[in-house]
């Protein structure tokens, strides 16, 4: 068991926690991104304290979970479901964005849509942890102090975001 001074943390990342998705973003208040793609590459850490087999959290849950979720969005058109000025139009097949003059169009079952204001990897990070955090509840995932999702969007580049599992739980 743990001291309640000591922080224990385990961190997941595999090869396989890649997905290949296109995105693409506004900056400022008139500038929009080409669409592009990223291989995402995740990793995920949990602290907490020891239970009383002695570990943090299983490695495998946290593995199988995360990769759950790899793949839902891998070949995947990520598309922002709250952002103010991209408008995104369903139609029995097909998802048509808007920005100012531009006009994309997809097919619906290529699109991933994602509940928040714009596909970054800092947002995708946050969603990424609540998702995580409902497929680990059962297995213990309460028992946690912290829930962190890190994503990388190009090499070197990696943006994180780290939730209390109170905020979690109390979502
Ligand atoms: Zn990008």
């Amino acid at each position: 068991m743990s001291r309640p001074d000591e922080v224990f943390r385990v961190r997941v990342t595999k090869d396989h926690l890649v997905f290949a998705a296109a995105h693409f973003i506004t900056i400022g208040s008139d500038f929009c991104e080409r669409i592009h793609g990223h291989n995402w590459r995740v990793a995920v850490e949990v602290t907490g304290p020891l239970d009383e087999n002695d570990y943090v959290f299983d490695f495998i849950a946290l593995r199988d979970a995360a990769q759950q979720i790899v793949n839902e969005l891998d070949h995947h058109v990520l598309l922002p479901d709250a952002h103010p000025q991209l408008t995104l139009h369903h139609s029995e097949r097909e998802i048509e964005v808007r920005y100012a003059d531009r006009r994309w169009v997809f097919p619906r079952e290529e699109c991933y849509v994602l509940p928040f204001r714009q596909t970054t990897a800092e947002l995708i990070a946050r969603w990424f942890a609540q998702r995580l955090y409902a497929l680990t509840k059962d297995a213990g995932a309460d028992q946690l102090h912290t829930l962190q999702v890190d994503i990388e969007e190009n090499f070197g580049q990696w943006a994180s975001c780290t939730l209390p599992i109170e905020t979690l739980r109390n979502k």
